[in-house]
Order: structure tokens, then sequence, then C-alpha cells
């Protein structure tokens, strides 16, 4: 099947308040440009500078979410345009949107990426922190970042078990804090587990392969 026609099945499956990232890390422009005519407008990239120069070529109606581990250097060659931050994890990288959006004089949107899968290579903030994390930010005042959600990767794994009782930490964390810091946006579910997540509470999936295809590294 076509991109097109990929992103067409996958938005009729679903519920309205659910948002549908196209992810398009290591695909050509053309193939972006390809979801672009299938109507499709926000996408997600986990490398800043491919981010950057996607943004460059194409249509700048397009928002841009970077969904990948941020490294501090690079914050500020995306704090022009990125629309959604979604892996925050520590207050480190936050000071440092926080720096990079003000010299934009802008206000960058940011999920903090809560830990959690079982397995160990994932990033992530551990649960517990979120807390801290929140009060933190409010302390130093780092007004030029706003934190809108929660963002969380389960493990890669067919049991549906785990992945029900691991999108359910994230949603209760969410749902926790969401009056308090007008949370609206909850970052889960990928190509494999995107049901799964809908149904536990997502309203943001992160969708590559099964738009693309599958993706070859090199
Ligand atoms: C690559 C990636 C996705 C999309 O994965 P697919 O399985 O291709 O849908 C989603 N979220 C993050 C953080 C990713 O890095």
């Amino acid at each position: 099947m076509s991109i097109a026609e990929n992103i067409k099945n996958l938005k009729q499956q679903l519920p309205e308040n659910v948002t549908l990232v196209a992810v398009s890390k290591t695909k050509p422009v053309a193939d972006l440009q390809q979801a672009y005519d299938a109507g499709q407008r926000i996408f997600g990239e986990n490398k800043i500078q491919e981010m950057a120069a996607k943004w460059e070529e194409l249509p700048k109606d397009i928002e841009w979410h970077m969904i990948g581990h941020v490294q501090t250097n690079k914050v500020k060659y995306m704090a022009p345009f990125v629309s959604l931050i979604h892996a925050v994890d520590s207050l480190k990288l936050l000071k440092e949107i926080n720096k990079q959006a003000k010299k934009n004089e802008r206000v960058i949107d940011c999920l903090i990426q809560l830990k959690i899968a079982s397995e160990e290579s994932k990033f992530g903030l551990p649960p517990a922190d979120l807390e801290s994390l929140l009060a933190q930010k409010k302390e130093l005042q780092l007004d030029n970042v706003r934190i809108v959600g929660l963002m969380g990767m389960a493990t890669f794994t067919e049991d549906e078990q785990q992945l029900r009782s691991e999108f359910g930490i994230l949603k209760e964390k969410y749902d926790q804090h969401q009056q308090a810091e007008a949370f609206h946006v909850l970052s889960m579910g990928m190509s494999g587990d995107y049901p799964i997540a809908i149904a536990a509470g997502s309203t943001m999936i992160r969708v590559g392969s099964a738009i693309f295809g599958a993706r070859n590294y090199h």
C-alpha cells in the first residue's frame, strides 16, 4: 500500500481526540512530501540535524516533533521551529530548552518522558521523580517552556498484558497531574502497539513503519 493509503486507513481508525504523528526518521523528503500531499501535517523525527534539514526543504505549515533523546548542545538547532519536544527527561535539558526558547522569543511545548518499560536501555525519568521535576521547573521560573503532558515507550513485546500495564502507569501519572498542570497531551503508542495505547488513554500516537514501511539503518 502507498503512504497516502496507509495514512488514510490509520486516520479512519483513530478516535477524534487522538493525534497522529507520522514518524519519518531516516525517510527521504519525497516520502514526507507524499504524506503531506495526503493531508498529514505533523511529522516526528529523532535526530535534530535531520529534522532541521527536512524543515528547510518542506512546506512551512508542517509541525515538527522531536521524539528522540535530545542532547543539550543541539537544542539550539531546533529552537526556532520545533513545535513539540516529546522526550524531556532532566532538569538540565529543560533549562537549555528554556534558554534557547527565550533567545528565539518563543515558548516551546514539551512532554516529560517517563520510563515505563522494563527494558534497561530506554531513556526516561523514573515515574517517581516527576513531581520533583515539575516543582523545580516552577521554582526556577522556566517560563519559556510549557510542559503540556507526558510521553512513554512501552517494552518491545507482544505481551498485551504487559503493554496495558506499562501504558497504565503513564496514564495514571497523567491523570494525577492533568488538572493542576493543564496537561493535554499523552503521547504513547507506536506501529506495533497503538491500538492498546489508545485503549489505555493515549491522545497522541507516533507511527513510523506502519506508514512509511520498514526503516533501513546503516
Ligand atoms: C521510531 C520511533 C517511533 C515509531 O516507531 P514505529 O515502530 O516505526 O512506528 C515512535 N516513537 C519513537 C520515540 C521512536 O523513536
